[in-house]
């Protein structure tokens, strides 16, 4: 299935891949794609949303743009330096950033090393995307290196009804790019498999939109086997193999790395990332823990949040669909629970918001607070626990693994209550969100209780704090 296919057929496809890592790159991979080849304005892009894409434009679109860039044995590919030393590995590095060998890395991971070791020759684009988009250099030791967006980090993308309004929806409006991305006058924009980045600073500001959203941070080469497989990420059969990977990194620093702030580099504005504005630099936002849910900061991706010095702006393509007042908005929150080289979770959340977003914030702020309300009364219902003279340690852990399944559960309570985000008024929303969080808090903290009654410090100490949960809620 071709690029032109998916957007100028009525036909409702779907991407199936079998891990969600895949699909993501897949959808940040097709929206860069139009990008570069539709330029779209605001309000060009607004009819395409509403009217398609006809053939004739697709064609038309295409005649003006260097397809040879594109070609297999040549996209996202900077051929390797004269006598530079040249790393390899399994190509299963390239769906997670997974180590092999049942290292400590894979910890937490759905899959099998087994699983994904070998694909076909069409799909080495979208894992060379994800490597160069999303896997973190620190997955690949002192032979990795830290792409544009930093690695790791948060994607969140529009999820429309089908894969062709989803693509649409996540296309890069040019003039609205350039508003905000305070680019210098004559950025570069050659991809860098043309014209790979020299220096040791990658200064945003002169990286235009076709390049950054392409950006590369290795060297890289496919080595293609001339034998059969069936392709461990598509699921279908192919004459060629691919197995392994080889790598150079580029030497110099983006905007997302220490290195890169130290020097000013900037931050290039990449239209899929949210982002934490500090004092020292700007930071995509990358989940936690691997307890982290991703409701928690549902109202920073949609709307953006201030917090004690720093403030978290959603990512270009959220602000981009509220000014195209389009519809709802369905939001995909996608990544990797990432903790220095290894993966310790996932998230790929979908969550739906009201179609006229800016009136309508407030909904969701409403019920992303209940859940953050009723999160620190739990918190602070086992806090007698740490004045009966137990070991620290040990009622701590206590308290952390009710918090946990509190914010797990939460995670399907809000998104469950969202879906009605259209439909009913703000108070009832908060309303229905207290009580639906609020149960769920009692319901921890009693199987806690049950779990200690017999022992009587502890025991007592928990029914001290009960009563923070039986407390009507503040607004
Ligand atoms: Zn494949």
């Amino acid at each position: 299935m071709s690029l032109k296919t998916i957007l100028t057929s009525e036909h409702d496809y779907q991407l199936q891949y079998y891990f969600d890592e895949t699909q993501l790159a897949m959808l940040q991979l097709l929206a860069s794609l139009t990008t570069v080849l539709l330029k779209p304005t605001v309000v060009e892009l607004k009819s395409y949303l509403q009217h398609g894409v006809t053939e004739q434009q697709y064609d038309e679109a295409i005649e003006k743009i260097a397809t040879k860039w594109f070609e297999d044995d040549c996209f996202m590919q900077s051929t390797f330096p004269v006598e530079a030393k040249i790393a390899d590995g399994p190509i299963t590095k390239l769906i997670s950033g997974i180590e092999c060998g049942g290292s400590a890395n894979a910890l937490g991971l759905f899959s099998e090393v087994e699983q994904a070791d070998a694909v076909c020759a069409d799909c080495v684009h979208v894992l060379n995307y994800n490597l160069h988009m999303n896997i973190k250099g620190e997955c690949f030791g002192p032979t990795g290196a830290t792409g544009i967006r930093g690695g790791g980090a948060i994607t969140t993308l529009v999820a429309g009804k089908n894969v062709k309004t989803t693509v649409l929806a996540n296309t890069v409006a040019i003039d609205f790019f350039e508003t905000f991305a305070n680019l210098d006058e004559g950025a570069e924009s050659r991809y860098m498999w043309d014209l790979p980045p020299s220096g040791d600073v990658y200064f945003a500001q002169k990286i235009g939109l076709e390049r950054g959203l392409f950006a590369l941070a290795y060297h890289i080469n496919f080595p293609i086997e001339d034998k059969k497989c069936v392709c461990d990420v598509c699921g279908y059969s192919s004459e060629y193999t691919v197995t392994t990977f080889q790598r150079v990194k580029y030497t110099g620093s983006y905007g997302s790395t220490k290195n890169g702030r130290d020097a000013h580099a900037g931050w290039w504005l990449h239209p899929y990332t949210p982002r934490t504005e500090k004092e020292d630099g700007t930071y995509a936002v990358c989940a936690r823990n691997q307890h982290w849910q991703s409701w928690q900061e549902l109202t920073a991706y949609v709307v953006g949040k201030e917090v004690e010095k720093a403030s978290v702006k959603p990512a270009l393509i959220i602000d981009q669909y509220r000014k195209l007042l389009i519809g709802r908005l369905d939001l995909l929150v996608g990544g990797n629970i990432a903790d220095q080289g290894s993966i310790l979770g996932r998230v790929y959340d979908l969550y739906s918001m009201p179609s006229s977003l800016s009136k309508n914030v407030g909904r969701i702020s409403g019920v992303v607070d209940a859940g953050l309300e009723q999160k620190e009364r739990l918190s602070i219902s086992f806090n007698k626990l740490f004045g009966i003279g137990y070991d620290k340690k040990f009622v701590g852990g206590i308290k952390e693994q009710a918090m946990q399944r509190f914010t797990a559960n939460a995670q399907q309570i809000i998104q469950q209550i969202l879906l009605d985000v259209d439909r009913k008024e703000a108070q009832a929303l908060r309303q229905g969100a207290v009580e639906k969080l609020n149960q769920d808090a009692k319901k921890i903290f009693t199987a806690v209780q049950r779990k200690y009654q017999h022992d009587l410090p502890l025991f007592k100490a928990l029914v001290k704090g009960e009563h923070v949960l039986y407390q009507p809620s503040n607004k």
